[in-house]
């Protein structure tokens, strides 16, 4: 079995592996890579992905960073199963079409500067027509029930407790009479998680791709969050101010109103204080959580056998339009506000904050992963202002961060996970983590189990056979650097605009020395004609 390394290989973004054995090539996630320029780019490098000879894919769970990119591969020509869960196929058929949504915007946005200064469009990275095109790609699988795809070759998901449908996938392939075993967590979520059903043991394996995001720390107890949310609450009640939540759609918005729901019956959540979900994408999210009960944990069951449903309060207002949105902070008084995105860089969320945050008594409450340069990660930085649409606003409502609400087993809950394999000669690749996370975690798993473990590189090839040392296909410090040509063209379409700008700007000058003038570009073209020599 050979495995490539497409994302999520020393950082967090882009899940995607591809897998090659018994003839078949198939890939196990495919996700959106997010991040810093020089990350988000691999969005571009779909040529390497080849979509059309992959046979089939695997999708742990609906998040984009696992699932984002299969609208770009459909666009290249796949056109095989998708393999995932009902709940991830219900959720998927939301977020995609989002997803591509937001690709035309900031294609038509980014359009909009180009065409000031000439030069040429570019295209999203894909369109409305390729997520609608990817939907009925989408096939269903259980829990628990092995399928063989190819012959030899055994796919069993199982429940990874992270997100609603989300599953981490056991791998076998037998030839020769030789099995190789591997695991992929996706990502793994946490027993103490509201909702969803508690993560499922892992069987032992050969190989286990562990994901790392928390791999060095662990997260405060349910307990402290509610406390911390019934404290922020109190705080902006009393004040006849708002609360503002920055939350994400899928999972964590839900988690928010599952916990008002709980505050509520400890008689910590003021009646007649309204409470928004103003996100389109999370009420439609909460609907598909509503249609799928079969896969909350014993808890929820338990409360909706006794016909309380926690996705239901009384108070809980859905504002699907524009104008339902802009009325709630026209309406003076105190009111509890969950809308999107969680790190507050795209969405209403950034309309409720320019109204909130400067306002003495409000308070802001961070429950997710704020990414660096975000204005969420700004805020819970300490800064004293924050720009939004082109605007300073200072700030002075309490700012809260609860890290309990993560979604994502902390440090103990993923060694927890790994200890059924205790003793046996299983080796872990750490992905979907920071590189300086997974060096600390990956000394922790050999201390305390004695595993090999391996931390791979963006594009990096592994050859998967028990017994064999897992090397590195090719010395990633070696490889050639692979050039981005669609990129190298726009940066030298918009090198050129600039430079006649420049030219245009000086010619004519009377204190210019057009010779001079001449001379240096001339200059600039010898460069180009050199390099293009060298090749
Ligand atoms: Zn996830
Ligand atoms: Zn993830």
């Amino acid at each position: 079995m050979k495995i490539t390394f497409m994302g999520a290989a020393r950082t967090v973004s882009g899940s995607c592996y591809i897998l090659e054995c018994g003839g078949k090539r198939f890939a196990l996630d495919c996700g959106l890579h997010q991040g810093n320029k020089e990350i988000e780019k691999r969005n571009w490098n779909l040529d390497e992905y080849d979509g059309k000879d992959l046979d089939f894919i695997l999708i742990t769970h609906a998040h984009i960073d696992h699932s984002g990119l299969l609208p770009a591969l459909v666009s290249k020509g796949f056109k095989n199963p998708i393999y995932c869960t009902a709940p991830t196929k219900d959720l998927l058929e939301i977020m995609l079409l989002d997803s591509a949504h937001i690709q035309e915007m900031e294609a038509e946005w980014a359009n909009r500067k180009r065409m000031r200064t000439g030069v040429q469009p570019v295209r999203a990275l894909y369109n409305i027509n390729d997520a609608e095109k990817t939907v009925p790609l989408l096939a269903t699988v259980y829990y628990d029930k092995v399928f063989e795809p190819a012959p030899g070759l055994t796919i069993t998901y199982k429940n990874a407790g992270h997100i609603l449908g989300s599953a981490f996938i056991e791998i076998e392939y037998e030839q020769d009479g030789k099995r190789t075993k591997a695991v992929f967590s996706g990502d793994l979520g946490r027993p103490e998680q509201l909702i969803v059903a508690d993560p499922s043991d892992a069987d032992c394996a050969d190989y286990v791709f562990l994901e790392s995001t928390y791999g060095n720390r662990n997260h405060p107890d349910e307990e402290h969050s509610l406390d911390e949310l019934a404290e922020a609450i109190k705080y902006s009640y009393g004040n006849g101010e708002k609360v503002v939540i920055p939350a994400f759609a899928v999972e964590r918005s839900q988690q928010i109103i599952y916990s008002l729901f709980l505050l509520r019956k400890q008689g910590r959540l003021p009646e007649d204080m309204p409470i928004y979900l103003d996100s389109p994408l999370a009420i439609r999210a909460t609907e598909i959580f509503r249609k799928h009960p079969e896969f909350y944990d014993e808890q929820t069951q338990e409360f909706i056998r006794k016909g309380e449903h926690p996705l239901d309060l009384p108070n809980l207002h859905f504002t699907e339009t524009r104008d339902q949105s802009q009325a709630i902070n026209e309406t003076k008084g105190p009111a509890v506000i969950i809308s999107a995105s969680g790190m507050a860089n795209a969405g209403r969320i950034k309309h409720h904050l320019r109204h909130n945050l400067w306002r003495p008594g409000a308070s802001v409450i961070f429950v997710g992963w704020q990414g660096v340069g975000t204005p969420g990660r700004k805020i819970i930085g300490g800064a004293k202002k924050i720009r939004l649409f082109g605007e300073e606003v200072s700030i002075a409502a309490k700012i809260f961060t609860i890290n309990g609400f993560s979604g994502h087993a902390g440090q103990d809950e993923l060694l927890d996970w790994l200890g059924s394999m205790k003793g046996k000669p299983v080796k872990v690749i750490l992905v979907h983590g920071e590189a300086e996370v997974q060096k600390e975690f990956g000394a922790l798993i050999t201390e305390k189990y004695g595993f090999e473990v391996h931390i791979p590189e963006y594009m990096e090839e592994l050859e998967l056979e028990p017994g064999l040392e897992l090397a590195p296909v090719i010395d990633m410090a070696v490889a050639r650097p692979r050039v981005d040509w669609d990129f190298l063209l726009r940066d030298s379409e918009t090198l050129y605009a600039e430079l006649k700008q420049r030219v245009a700007d000086v010619e004519n000058r009377p204190w210019v020395d057009q010779a001079d003038l001449r001379d240096k570009l001339l200059d600039v073209n010898r460069n180009l004609v050199e390099l293009i020599s060298e090749m």
